[in-house]
């Protein structure tokens, strides 16, 4: 297939809309493609072709549309990422020196806390601890201007990395972090949020819930001792809006038995 006005209207859209969800893709294929006349078939199968043909035409501009796995929701999320740049792609450009130091702070402990999620507290004290200091409200401010973007993600208080920026961070992420950074056990990706043994094994929650599906003695892979977590149920990823308050404990990785 040649690239069409079609792989174009849908590439512009990307770059306004910068991180989408699976239906909002397949809602943009579907009118790209009917718009211009273009084969169209509602499968993953041409959504993929149809996205590496985008691909093909803007890996020399160093732009790349990813898809990965939200770690929160388990909801397959779509973003045009910025492949060329070794720091901290998009945000190099868009972001004052300041802001990004701040950023980094928060990427700090957000990668060395267990759960890969800190409170709007904490973030918020780091204002003062940046070179060029910074009040409590211009952080305030930051912080929603990187949630808004789609870099950061607050559930409850607790602030987390989104999809967008771990597709597009993952090069920094695991150069800066190498020691700290961990993969999840089953899908093999980097895993910040997550379940974890003390034994250093890291579990996305969605495959926790796949590996441990309909078992009752939940155990370790690695060092088989009790898995001390609580297993969301394996719907979770497609009913994730509605079982929200229940399946809490579980997205934000806590243990059963000492915080509960
Ligand atoms: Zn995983
Ligand atoms: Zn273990």
């Amino acid at each position: 297939m040649a690239t069409t006005d079609a792989h174009r209207l849908a590439l512009q859209s990307f770059l306004s809309r910068g991180v989408m969800s699976t239906s909002e893709v397949k809602e943009l294929h579907k009118k790209a493609c009917q718009t211009f006349n273009v084969n169209f078939e509602n499968t993953m199968e041409c959504l993929r072709n149809f996205l590496e043909k985008i691909n093909e035409n803007i890996s020399s501009v160093g732009m790349e549309i990813r898809s990965k796995k939200d770690e929160e929701t388990g909801k397959l999320m779509f973003a045009l990422v910025m492949t060329n740049e070794s720091q901290l792609g998009r945000l190099s450009s868009d972001y004052q020196k300041n802001d990004l130091e701040l950023f980094k702070k928060i990427l700090d402990l957000i990668v060395e806390a267990e759960s890969g999620c800190v409170s709007s507290t904490d973030v918020l004290n780091l204002a003062s601890h940046l070179k060029e200091k910074m009040s409590k409200q211009d952080a305030q401010n930051i912080l929603s201007r990187l949630i808004k973007e789609n870099w950061l993600t607050e559930s409850q208080g607790e602030i987390s990395l989104a999809p967008r920026a771990i597709m597009e961070l993952e090069h920094y992420l695991t150069d800066v972090y190498e020691e700290d950074i961990r993969h999840c056990h089953l899908c093999k990706e980097i895993a910040i949020k997550g379940q974890w043994c003390p034994c250093g094994l890291k579990l996305h929650i969605f495959c926790a819930a796949r590996l441990f599906r309909g078992k009752d003695d939940c155990r370790c892979p690695g060092c088989k001792d009790v898995w001390e977590f609580e297993i969301p149920s394996d719907d979770r990823a497609t009913n994730s809006a509605s079982n929200k308050d229940t399946a809490n404990s579980a997205t934000t990785g806590r243990k059963r038995k000492d915080r509960l």
